[in-house]
């Protein structure tokens, strides 16, 4: 899985609560158990270190590095005995996963949660290999915080049908007793009043007990034949569970030797104790369980591969279920080299000088578009993401416009395949169920119904140009063109002129209008069935946007915008740069591209041009570019001859003077197909 560069997500613990919860504990373990498994098969591809310890007199502070080709990932955990006594567990830990390549972390993660379940699933990892098939019945000693999931791991993945349990706090058993009645009703559950009453007739024993001493919880004259002992609670110097004679006569599995000859069980043994990697055993370079009779220690400490492991495979699960959050962890810079710019007023960074990377683009009337274009109109007349009625009207009054004779005089090939059909504008209020949205069905079904005829069209080899509508459908038409990029291996480019981001979330809209949404959506923050039109999220990456004409954007999009690096050049850039230095900047990152490589798509929302010329849109500010700027700015994208696909969105008949918006939007348009009011070019 990728992240857009700077882009940081965080696992919160109510995430992984949620991501568990929708996913289902046992199968989230079973495909753990299996990511484990992988990540142990390659072994020699991890650089691996022993854990970094910091022991205080009540316990330990901890920090677990590891890391391959790809990633680097780390762990901080803790163990410290006592503190359920003070309110709070024994073990907390938190972590991150960083790119390889370039250092940035992608992931800040919970661990505390997600350390019980690795610490599960690996110790069914290792009970696959070691215990007997025959395996029902468990004793396990120690019932705090791991040890449910230690019973559902072994009940869901392992077929146990009989839990054994004790502990040297009653209430610790009764509480494991309790939440485990509602989750594994056909399954026994013993109470037992010692760890030898506990022992007797157990086919696995799991010691998940925590003290800071040398302890014995299970003795050598507790075992019988054939156990298998499943060791999990001593972890640390001077913290282990079981009699040294134990290991003596068993066979013992370790995770990392080196780590586990200061931390585990063996600690007590002398420095050339035989042990096995489990790796080894997971790919048959060492025997596991060789006999019925044998008795075998899995002598479990923790080891950092586990929790990258963990890391990866929970970020992809929460990214799939949009369980992410954003985090605004490193700087966004527009010049990696200007650290300076963050203490500058919010404006200036959009302000900036394009970065050196970016070549100005030379003025190109040579390039303008081939009159052969193949052009397929998509009416698309809703109004269902605005907050008020007459949007849905916008596609007929670019026709009464003349649309598309305006274009069959340039030389264009024309069809219009008429309107797409969609549920009506009831009006709804805002829908809880749906991330407080209005009309969220409804917006649903039609953004399907752009997504596909856009598509099809561009499937077609023809340019659709989309009538809105409201300004919701781009998240159809512009996910149609992403899929058709990534499928055609086509790098692609949105330029998004409007007078507003549309960079809400759900949860920040302050109106619950779709309308406001889409880049979000987009951005792939929002509704799965809006964010994943594509087949994929998020339709666009930072890199592929930029926005053009702002003059009113809520805080808080602000923040995503500087969080999600879009470029954006605002009115006042407009204002200070003049048009055809913000277009040069604007397109700069297209300037070398190579046309059959590149789609350029506009979604060109009617209220980026000043109301005094363009009264017709339901959502006017004032402070837009003149007739002169909005014409330069299309001219200019006619100019790279690399436009692909079009969204002509918000015109509103409703609020218009004698169709004056209409005709506007035709004149516009008609710009971006070759109609120039250039005589000679400036620059000679
Ligand atoms: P916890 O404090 O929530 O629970 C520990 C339980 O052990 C308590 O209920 C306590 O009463 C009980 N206990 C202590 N001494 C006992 C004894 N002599 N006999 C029976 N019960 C006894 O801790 P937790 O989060 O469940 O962690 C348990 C142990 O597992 C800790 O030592 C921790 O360091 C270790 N751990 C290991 C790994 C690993 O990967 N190996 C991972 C996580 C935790």
């Amino acid at each position: 899985m990728t992240n857009h560069p700077g882009q940081v997500d965080f696992l919160s613990t109510d995430a992984a609560v949620l991501l568990v919860q929708r996913v289902g504990l046992t199968e989230l373990l079973r495909g753990l158990v299996s990511a484990l498994e992988q990540d142990f098969s390659r072994w020699e591809d991890f650089d691996k270190t022993a854990r970094l310890a910091q022991h205080t007199p009540d316990g330990v502070m901890e920090l677990m590095p590891v890391a391959d080709a790809s990633h680097f990932a780390f762990k901080y955990v803790n163990g410290h005995p006592k503190n359920p006594q003070l309110g709070i567990p024994s073990i907390m830990a938190f972590g991150a996963l960083m790119r390889a390549d370039t250092g940035a972390p992608i992931l800040l993660s919970e661990l505390t949660l997600t350390t019980a379940l690795r610490t599960a699933a690996t110790s069914v990892m290792a009970a696959k290999l070691l215990a007997r098939r025959s395996s029902r019945t468990m004793a396990l000693i120690g019932n705090g915080s791991q040890s449910e999931f230690q019973a559902l791991a072994f009940v869901g993945l392992l077929g146990i049908q009989s839990l054994r349990l004790f502990d040297i706090d009653a209430a610790a058993t009764d509480k494991l007793i309790h939440n485990l009645q509602t989750q594994l009703p056909g399954v026994q559950l013993q109470r037992c009043r010692s760890a030898a009453e506990a022992v007797q007739g157990a086919d696995i024993v799991t010691t998940v007990t925590a003290d800071k001493a040398n302890a014995t919880i299970v003795s050598r004259a507790m075992m019988q034949p054939g156990m298998h002992l499943n060791a999990v609670g001593g972890d640390c110097p001077g913290k282990t569970e079981l009699d040294a004679a134990i290991l003596l006569d068993a066979k013992v599995f370790v995770e990392f030797a080196p780590q586990s000859r200061i931390e585990g069980e063996i600690q007590h043994m002398p420095e050339d104790f035989a042990v096995t990697e489990l790796w080894q055993v997971l790919r048959g370079e060492q025997a596991g369980r060789q006999h019925e009779d044998d008795i075998t220690v899995f002598d479990s400490v923790g080891f950092a591969l586990e929790d990258y492991t963990a890391l990866r495979y929970m970020h992809a699960l929460a990214q799939q279920h949009q369980l992410l959050q954003p985090l605004a962890l490193l700087p966004q810079l527009r010049n990696p080299k200007n650290l300076f710019e963050l203490l500058l007023p919010p404006e200036v960074p959009y302000h900036d000088p394009a970065p050196t990377h970016c070549h100005a683009m030379p003025f190109q009337p040579d390039l303008l578009r081939s009159p052969s274009t193949a052009l397929s109109l998509i009416g698309v007349p809703t109004d269902i993401g605005a907050g008020r009625l007459g949007a849905a009207m916008g596609p007929d009054a670019l026709r009464v416009a003349q649309l598309g004779p305006a274009l069959v005089e340039l030389g264009c090939e024309v069809r219009d395949l008429g309107n797409l059909a969609g549920p009506s504008n009831q009006r709804k209020p805002r829908d809880a169920e749906h991330g407080d949205l209005r009309n969220f069905g409804e917006a649903v079904a039609w953004n399907q119904a752009v997504h596909d005829a856009v598509h099809g069209e561009l499937d077609a080899g023809r340019m659709p140009l989309m009538l809105g509508g409201d300004h919701s459908l781009a998240v159809g038409s512009i996910s149609a063109v992403a899929r058709h990029c990534r499928d055609t291996g086509k790098r692609l480019f949105v330029l998004w002129l409007d007078a507003h981001a549309d960079f809400n979330t759900p949860e920040t809209s302050p109106s619950g209008n779709i309308h406001g949404i889409p880049v979000a959506c987009l951005s792939g923050l929002g509704p799965r069935e809006l964010t994943h039109l594509a087949g994929f999220a998020p339709a666009l990456g930072p890199q592929s946007l930029c926005q053009i004409g702002l003059r009113s954007v809520d805080a808080q999009e602000k923040h995503l915008i500087k969080t999600h690096n879009i470029d954006v050049f605002d009115m006042r850039a407009i204002d200070e740069l003049g048009m055809r230095e913000t277009m040069l900047r604007a397109l700069a990152p297209l300037a070398d591209c190579d046309p059959s490589q590149t789609h350029l798509h506009l979604s060109f929302d009617v209220d980026f041009l000043d109301p005094e010329i363009a009264p017709g849109t339901g959502t006017t500010v004032r402070g837009g570019p003149n007739y002169r700027e909005a014409q330069l700015c299309m001219e200019m994208i006619a100019d790279t001859g690399l436009l692909g696909s079009i969204d002509i969105v918000e015109l509103n008949p409703a609020l218009d003077l004698r169709n004056q918006t209409a005709e506007l939007v035709v004149d516009l348009v008609q710009s971006l197909f070759g109609k120039s009011t250039l005589v000679k070019n400036v620059q000679g």
